[in-house]
Formats: C-alpha cells, structure tokens, sequence
C-alpha cells in the first residue's frame, strides 16, 4: 500500500543547482535516446554515460543514473511519436541511494552537486501515521518560494480481519450518511454551509468582472476542501465502528439521481473512495452492492412493496413496523450484502433455489 507525503523545505540554492544539471543531463538521454530510437536503460547508459560524467563533472553519478531512467521512462512513455521534453526546473526523481529521509525525525539528506546536505522539515500532522512508513522514493519539485519533496511511503497491506460483522451505510442526501448501528450523519448543518456557498456565488456571478472570477475561483477552491475535509470525517466515523466489513450501495443511483436543492451536488463517489481506503488500511472489509429495494423493503419481515415508503418514514404494509426511511435502506444494505443475489451484475437473472 503506497502513500505520497508532501514535504515542504526551504528554498535552497544547492537543490536548485541540483536540479538545474540533472534535467539537464536527462534532457541529453533524451536527445540521444530519441534519435537513437532506443529507450533501454542499459544501452543508453552504455551509449551516453562517460560523455555525460564529463559534461556534468559534479552532478553525482547515482543521480546520472535516476536522471537516466526518468529518461527512459518518459522516451518509453510517448513512443517516439514525439520528443519528451524535460523542465529545466522539472521534479527530480531521489531513490534510496540518492536520499535518506526521517520522517519521524523530521529530517532528509539529499545527494546534491554540492554532496550530500540535510534538511530539516516539520511532517504535517496529517502525515504523522505514515511516520513509520518504510520511504521507497520521492520526488523534489522547485516552486518559485519553496523546495517540496513529495516521498512515497510504503506498508504491506494488512492482514483482512476474518470477522463477518457487518455494518450497512446509506449515503443520501436527507441525511449523508445513515448506519445500522442507529447512527445518523445529518445532512442538516452541511445544507447551511453549502447553502451560504451557494448565496455568495449567485451574489458574486452577478457582478461579472475580472476579479469577480478570482474570487469564485477561491470559493469553489474553499468549498471543494470544505466538502473534502467533511467525508474524511465522515469516513472516519464508519471505518471507527467495531464492525469487519462495511457494506455500501452501489452509487450509480445517487450519481444519476436527484440533486438536492441545498445540498447541491455532494461528492459521494469522493466519500466512498476514502472509505475505501481507510478501510483497507486496518484491514476491513468494503462490500458494494446493488441498490434495487433497498428503500422499500422491509428490514425487519422482508416484505417489498413501493408504498411501504413514504418519504422519510418506512411504514410496512404487512408488519406494520415503523422506522426512519433511510435507517431502514441501511439495515437492508448489511442484510443484502450476505446475499449473493444483490452483487450479481444488473441484468442476471435471479435463479430461484
Ligand atoms: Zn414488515
């Protein structure tokens, strides 16, 4: 399982230098690698190394070599149906022999032009569980105020835990999130900041000028990572509950299905994925399964019918049991997803037993 960090140093004139000569060195494998028709990594080593050791005397021969196989990579990338260019301030690709980085610490060394120099760093809070991860690469990128080392971090995917506890979640737009367990994600407190979202962009698009667009520009940003952050926490909360496998809807229906006029459109699909992975990172099970009758079955006798649902309470037309609409579908979710039937493609038919 592979995590990016996003690491930010100070700028520094030696990893500039740095990565002036290596996009440069690369931008020659380049050349070379695209006349010759060639893109293996040891014939253009054979073919470009003791000219480029000369040519670029202080650029590390470990890094000749990474700026070699970005080289290879990105010639292999375009197929010779055209010429890869490097960025003579591009991203420059560390390896485990070309840099060391503590996480926990907060430090890395970097093979440079000027040796090997350490930096200091402060990991952001959010990247402290990835602190014991074991550092594969990373890559160095020059902005124009700061030097950011992206590092990829890697873990052995955990073991599946064997337990079959399940846990149902409804997504939907009345309440975002509803489990099994009785717990409701309220939509309520979301629809008022999408709401004032929503005001401030209609009051703003009528204006129509230049800095009118930067400012939607920032509020969209504003509310994309409003929505983000949210389905973190939200997917926190699901992944928290002490249940093995978590069982959701398939959400084509939500994504074709209508849009809530305060909530607007909520990144489910988004949700979903983070659950995903959050899930997989302890080991716990996700399971999607199709939507039909979720919302008109009765979770507690089974029975189906549409009118047993009438908008946000489900009523049960045989037993007459009663319950929030939403609560029910997610009883049915973890219900249906020990069913096979319900993780049948669309169209295959249900062969009665
Ligand atoms: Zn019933």
């Amino acid at each position: 399982m592979y995590r990016t960090i996003k690491i930010k140093l100070d700028k520094s004139n030696e990893l500039i230098q740095t990565a002036r000569l290596w996009n440069a060195a690369c931008q020659d494998v380049i050349d070379y690698g695209f006349a010759a028709h060639d893109y293996n990594k040891t014939r253009l080593n054979k073919a470009t190394y003791k000219d480029l050791r000369q040519k670029y005397s202080t650029l590390p021969s470990a890094l000749l070599q990474t700026a070699r196989d970005q080289a290879s990579d990105m010639l292999k990338r375009l197929k010779f149906e055209k010429k890869p260019f490097k960025h003579p301030f591009g991203a420059v690709r560390f390896d485990v022999r070309t840099m060391k980085v503590f996480l926990e610490s907060g430090y890395c060394k970097l093979t440079t032009v000027f040796g090997r120099l350490r930096y200091d760093f402060q990991l952001a809070k959010y990247y402290e569980k990835y602190a014991t991860w074991k550092v594969m690469n990373a890559q160095l990128k020059i902005t124009k105020n700061a030097c950011y080392l992206n590092v990829q971090v890697d873990q052995p995917d955990p073991e599946i835990i064997a337990g079959d506890k399940r846990i149902g979640v409804d997504l939907g737009i009345n309440n975002i999130a509803v489990c099994s367990d009785n717990t409701f994600w309220q939509s309520g407190p979301v629809k008022a900041v999408k709401g004032k979202y929503q005001y401030l962009r209609s009051k703003i698009q009528s204006i129509g000028t230049r800095s009118a667009k930067r400012k939607l520009q920032t509020l969209s940003g504003r509310e994309r990572r409003f929505q983000k952050d949210l389905n973190h926490q939200i997917a926190n909360w699901i992944i928290s509950k002490p249940y093995d496998v978590i069982a959701l809807e398939d959400l084509t229906h939500i994504r074709n299905g209508k849009k809530n006029k305060k909530l607007g459109k909520w990144s489910f699909a988004e949700l979903r994925s983070i659950v995903e992975y959050k899930a997989a990172a302890i080991g716990k099970k996700v399971v999607a399964i199709y939507p039909r009758y979720t919302s008109r079955t009765c979770s507690k006798c089974g029975f189906q019918k549409k009118e047993n649902r009438n908008g946000r309470t489900f009523k049960c037309k045989r037993c007459g049991f009663q319950i929030n609409a939403d609560l029910n579908a997610s009883r049915n979710i973890a219900t249906f997803s020990r069913a096979d039937r319900s993780r049948l493609p669309v169209n295959q038919p249900i062969v009665a037993s």
